[in-house]
């Protein structure tokens, strides 16, 4: 399997060097050249195995510079650091609605899936590549990404981390959970700014060629651990087939049946890969796109009009806080017949100006559907959801569970439904409690008051931080990362 960049179809990339690489030097993404199928043969076989193997297999199809026994290696260890025999379990909230957990990880959010993986990834692939310089991860987060990324490489032999968050931005637990990381090789700062402002200034660091040199002199290439980087998105492909395959075996539905996946979005990876999954052939009847107040999203899915100059909102669900989805040009890409030219002439557009437009019937591709939640709308659903299925969920997986309901009642579609969860709950105790009718200012009492009210255990990775000190304090200036990244460099 060859990759190519989104700007520019005539380059050709092995998969090691997309991994490696992370973003392509014309700007563009790297994409696959075609989708493997996943015809019967393939499907029988994957519902025999468990998530390692089937996650393994899907992946030996993309990334074929790796044996299927050297991914299997991958997967086993990634996933041995989840509290749960299987990572990723399908929970039966009632007749065809379910719930795909996917924060059972170290660090309690959906980036696990990708981020225990990732290491083992750029590290193999680097051996590939017989390439021994230093890795340098840059990351930019709106508050999961970055401590998934610091868990994942904290001291992995040849890799440097550097995370980047903004400062008012995330979670009073996200930002303990960042700024306490331990490990010889990570590094933290603040952003003064939002999401979009960190992401803007480190893909701007990418494509800075003197910082690129000076990074070679240092012994330094950099590498992205955000879902820009390939190695993030293929193995979130694997979740939507996996939980597939556990509707048949449960019983719930027959091999072929459509299904739909409600999926709580801001940067466009999640979803995306569930789009690769089913170009595939993974039976879909709809993509259900769950934005929260900042809904560019929703409005670019229903007019086609993409227009970033607008309001920027603070929500409770702060990791989908984002108005530039990075992901979304690899789906131009795709719905517009790899159309590298309009894909140029698009991001040209929105650099200059901010916005750009397109026909939304060749975007939605029929399988796409999008909404958005408010902040009452999403207490609403966590109260609910509680109330009569005794589930609890997080802020990020209420915005998708409130989409769907509006969906399912416009709608009238009875299509079994897969709610894609995306954090513990108590990575956002205090929304989630006070949704519940609580109310506790302590971030740590309002733990313990959580667990009171509805007997969800809450991980010790969480509650221990109380613990912990907090060593990575610095805040900068946006026009500051570059001078910060040498800065960390040049302490090693
Ligand atoms: C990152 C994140 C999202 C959004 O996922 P994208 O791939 O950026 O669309 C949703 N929920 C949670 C909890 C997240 O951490």
């Amino acid at each position: 399997m060859k990759y190519t960049s989104t700007r520019d179809t005539s380059k050709e990339f092995s998969a090691s060097e997309a991994i490696v690489k992370g973003i392509s030097d014309d700007g563009g993404l790297f994409v696959p050249s075609s989708f493997p199928h996943l015809d019967g043969s393939l499907m029988d076989s994957l519902l025999k195995m468990d998530y390692q193997e089937r996650t393994a297999k899907i992946l030996s199809l993309y990334l074929d510079d790796f044996t299927f026994e050297e991914l299997l290696d991958f997967t086993n260890a990634a996933y041995s650091r989840f509290d749960s025999d299987d990572p990723c379990p399908v929970v039966k909230i009632e007749d065809g609605l379910f719930m795909l957990e996917l924060w059972h990880g170290p660090t309690c959010a959906f980036k696990d899936m990708a981020l225990t993986l990732l290491p083992y990834l750029i590290v193999g692939a680097k051996r590939k590549l017989a390439r021994e310089d230093k890795t340098l991860v840059l990351v930019a987060t709106s508050g999961d990404t970055g401590k998934a990324a610091l868990e994942g490489f904290k001291d992995v032999e040849g890799t440097e981390v550097i995370v980047f968050y903004p400062s008012d931005g995330v979670s009073g637990i996200q930002r303990l959970q960042m700024v306490t990381q331990e490990g010889k090789n990570v590094h933290v700062a603040g952003i003064k700014g939002n999401f979009d402002d960190a992401q803007s200034a480190v893909k701007r660091i990418f494509n800075d060629r003197e910082m690129n040199e000076r990074l070679a002199e240092a012994g330094y290439k950099m590498s992205s651990a955000n879902s820009i980087n390939w190695g993030r998105l293929a193995p979130q492909i694997a979740y939507y087939i996996s939980s597939y395959c556990d509707l048949v075996n449960g019983g719930e539905i027959e091999l072929g049946d459509s299904i739909n996946f409600v999926v709580p979005t801001g940067n466009f990876g999640n979803v995306l890969a569930g789009y690769y999954a089913y170009k595939m052939g993974l039976p879909v009847n709809k993509f259900i796109i769950a934005s929260n107040a900042n809904n560019v999203l929703t409005d670019f899915f229903h007019t086609g009009r993409y227009d970033v100059n607008r309001k920027f909102y603070k929500t409770s669900s702060p990791s989908m806080d984002i108005l530039i989805s990075s992901n979304l040009e690899r789906l131009i890409f795709e719905t517009s017949g790899r159309d590298d030219a309009l894909v140029r002439r698009l991001y040209a557009e929105l650099a200059e100006k901010g916005e750009f437009e397109i026909n939304p019937e060749i975007i939605r591709d029929g399988v796409f559907e999008a909404g958005w939640a408010d902040e009452d709308d999403v207490k609403d659903a966590i109260f609910t959801f509680f109330d009569l299925d005794d589930y609890v969920m997080d802020t990020h997986t209420a915005v998708a569970a409130s989409v769907y309901n509006d969906y399912s009642c416009e709608t009238e579609d009875d299509t079994p439904t897969v709610i894609v969860s995306t954090a513990n709950p108590y990575k956002f105790t205090k929304s989630v409690l006070n949704a519940l009718g609580g109310r506790e200012s302590d971030a740590f009492k309002a733990l313990a008051k959580l667990q009171t009210l509805t007997a969800l255990e809450c991980p010790e990775s969480l509650s221990n931080l109380i613990y912990k000190p907090e060593i990575h304090t610095s805040v900068v200036d946006r026009t500051e990362v570059g001078d910060t990244v040498l800065k960390f460099v040049q302490k090693n």
